[in-house]
C-alpha cells in the first residue's frame, strides 16, 4: 500500500488546497466496485477542474512512483477504478464542459467527465446524436478507456470506431494530441487506438474528438418472442446474413425478460426475446423482412413504428440489471463479457445455460447479440464461499469458451484485475509487446497500476 509520502501531501495540499479529499468516504466513493472484487480505495483524491490541474496532479505525483489512478464515472465493472497501491484517485468527472460542437463535421469535442447522456441531450436540438450508450451513467473519458459499447454497435462501431483523437497527459505530465480532425490521416501511427481501451495505464485523456451522427427520425421494431434460445440467437445470423441491419438488435432469456415486465411495467411474452429496432429517415422496409423471418420461425412479434414505445423498450433493456437484481432479491450480480464470432454465438449460448445448470448457479442472460457479445449475469450469495468458488470456475469457463472459439473474454468491460489470467491466454506473447509499450510510456509504473497485466 502507497501512503503519500508528507512531502508530497504537502505539495498536493498547496496546490490543491480543497480539491485534494483524505476522508475515509471520498476514499470510499471513488472505488464503488459493483462486482465480487473487494473495495480497494486510494490514500488520496484530487478532483481536477482543467487540464493543468491533471499535469500539475501528475508531476507532482511523479518524483515519488505514486500511483494514479483515473476516475470518471466509477462504472466500471471489473474493478478499473481500485487503487490496489494506493496512491491518488484523480477524479476526472468535474471535466465535464461540451468545448465544441460541429454540426457540419459531425463531430463534438469533449472533456473527459461528460457523460454520454448530458452530451445526447445537448446534440438533440441540432439533429445530431452519439450512439455508444452503455447502460450505466459513464464518462467519455471512463467509456474511451474501456473501449465501451452498447445497444447500437452493430450499426455505430463501439468507442473504437467513434473517437476520433485523443488530448493525454502523460505520465511525465506532457501533453499530447493524438490525431486531427481530418475524416482520415496516414500520418504515423495510431496512438488514438492505443490509448483507447488502455484502462488508464498509459496517460491521463483530458480531451476527447468523438464521431455524431444524424438522429433518426423514422422508427420500426419491437420485440420477437421465441420458442427457444437456439432459435432466438441463431436469427440474429441468418438476418445478417441477408442484409437486414438493424440499428439495434439484442437478446434477453426468459429470466431476464420476466424480471423486465415486473421492473419495467411491460407485459412480454415470457421466452427468449429478442428486441430489435431498424431506423433512419423514414420508417425502414427491413423492419418488416426481419419480423417476417421472426415469424416464419416460430415467433410471437410485438411491432410498431412508434418511437416513444421503442424508447420505453430500449428503457427496460438498460434497465435490465436492475431488474436482474429486483428480482433475485438480496444477492450480487457478477457478471461475464464473452464475445464470439456470430457464427459461433448460437453454441456459445447454449453452452453458457449447460454450465449454468450443470454448476447449479442462477442467473439470466442478455447480450448485444448482433456483435456476438452477450453477458451471463450470475446473481450470487456472496457469503456463500461454495457458490462463489463455483462462479468464479463458471466465469473461467466462460473466457475459455469465448476464447476457443476465437472470441474474446471481454467485448466491452475491459480487464480490470477481473480479467487479468483470460487476457494472457487470449494475447499470448503479443501481451508481453503490449507491456513494452506500458513500460516505454510509463517506466515507473504509476498509471492505474494493478491493472491489466
Ligand atoms: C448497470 C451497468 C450496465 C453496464 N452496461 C455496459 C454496456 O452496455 N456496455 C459497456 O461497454 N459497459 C457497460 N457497463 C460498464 C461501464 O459502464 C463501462 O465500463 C464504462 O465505460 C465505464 O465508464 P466510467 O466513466 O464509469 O469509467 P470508470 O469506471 O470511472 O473508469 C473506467 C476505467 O477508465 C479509466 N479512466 C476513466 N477516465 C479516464 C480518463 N479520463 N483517462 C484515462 N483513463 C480513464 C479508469 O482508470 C478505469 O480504468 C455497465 C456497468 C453497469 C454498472
Amino acid at each position: 500500500m502507497h501512503e503519500i509520502p508528507d512531502a508530497a501531501l504537502a505539495a498536493l495540499q498547496d496546490r490543491f488546497g480543497d480539491q485534494l479529499l483524505l476522508d475515509a468516504e471520498s476514499r470510499d466513493g471513488r472505488t464503488p466496485t459493483p462486482t465480487w472484487l473487494p473495495r480497494q480505495p486510494p490514500a488520496a483524491v484530487v478532483v481536477v477542474r482543467d487540464v493543468a490541474d491533471v499535469q500539475d496532479a501528475v508531476r507532482l505525483c511523479a518524483p515519488h512512483r505514486i500511483p494514479i489512478v483515473p476516475f470518471g464515472g466509477g462504472t466500471s465493472l471489473e474493478g478499473q477504478v481500485n487503487a490496489p497501491l494506493g496512491g491518488v484517485s484523480l477524479d476526472l468527472s468535474r471535466m465535464n464542459r461540451v468545448l465544441d460542437v460541429s454540426v457540419r463535421d459531425q463531430l463534438a469535442v469533449v472533456e473527459p467527465g461528460v457523460k454520454y447522456t448530458a452530451l445526447n441531450a445537448r446534440l438533440r436540438e441540432q439533429g445530431l446524436f452519439f450512439p455508444v450508450d452503455p447502460g450505466a451513467a459513464a464518462t467519455l473519458g471512463g467509456m474511451a478507456s474501456t473501449r465501451a459499447s452498447g445497444t447500437n454497435a452493430l450499426r455505430y462501431g463501439t468507442m473504437r470506431e467513434n473517437v476520433v483523437s485523443l488530448e493525454v497527459v502523460l505520465a511525465d505530465g506532457r501533453r499530447i494530441r493524438t490525431g486531427c480532425r481530418a475524416r482520415k490521416s496516414s500520418t504515423g501511427y495510431d496512438l488514438t487506438r492505443l490509448f483507447v481501451g488502455a484502462e488508464g495505464t498509459l496517460g491521463i485523456l483530458t480531451e476527447i474528438v468523438v464521431k455524431l451522427y444524424p438522429r433518426p427520425t423514422g422508427f420500426a421494431g419491437g420485440y420477437c418472442s421465441f420458442p427457444d434460445v437456439a432459435t432466438a440467437v441463431g436469427m440474429v445470423a441468418d438476418a445478417l446474413a441477408l442484409g437486414l441491419l438493424p440499428g439495434k438488435i439484442e437478446f434477453l432469456d426468459e429470466v431476464a425478460v420476466e424480471a423486465c415486465n415486473a421492473y419495467s411495467g411491460l407485459n412480454l411474452d415470457v421466452g427468449p426475446t429478442l428486441f430489435v429496432e431498424f431506423h433512419g429517415s423514414h420508417v425502414p422496409p427491413e423492419a418488416e423482412a426481419f419480423r417476417n423471418l421472426a415469424e416464419a420461425r416460430g415467433a410471437a412479434c410485438g411491432w410498431t413504428t412508434d418511437a416513444q414505445a421503442l424508447e420505453d423498450l430500449w428503457t427496460a433493456r438498460h434497465d435490465a440489471w436492475w431488474a436482474i437484481h429486483a428480482h433475485f432479491e438480496g444477492l450480487r450480480g457478477v457478471t461475464t463479457d464473452t464475445c464470439v464470432p456470430i457464427s459461433r454465438l448460437a453454441h456459445c449460448v447454449a453452452e453458457a445455460r449447460g454450465a449454468l445448470a450443470e454448476m447449479r448457479l442462477r442467473g439470466a442472460i442478455v447480450g448485444h447479440v448482433g456483435d456476438g457479445n452477450f453477458h451471463v449475469l450470475l446473481m450470487l450469495d456472496l457469503a456463500d464461499e461454495d457458490e462463489v468458488t463455483r462462479a468464479k470456475c463458471f466465469v473461467a469457463r466462460m473466457s475459455a469458451l469465448a476464447i476457443e472459439q476465437g472470441g474474446s473474454c471481454s467485448g466491452e468491460h475491459g480487464v480490470g484485475q477481473g480479467k487479468r489470467d483470460a487476457v494472457r491466454e487470449e494475447h499470448g506473447e503479443a501481451l508481453d509487446v503490449m507491456r513494452l509499450i506500458k513500460h516505454a510510456l510509463d517506466p515507473m509504473g504509476s498509471m492505474n497500476p494493478g491493472k491489466l497485466f
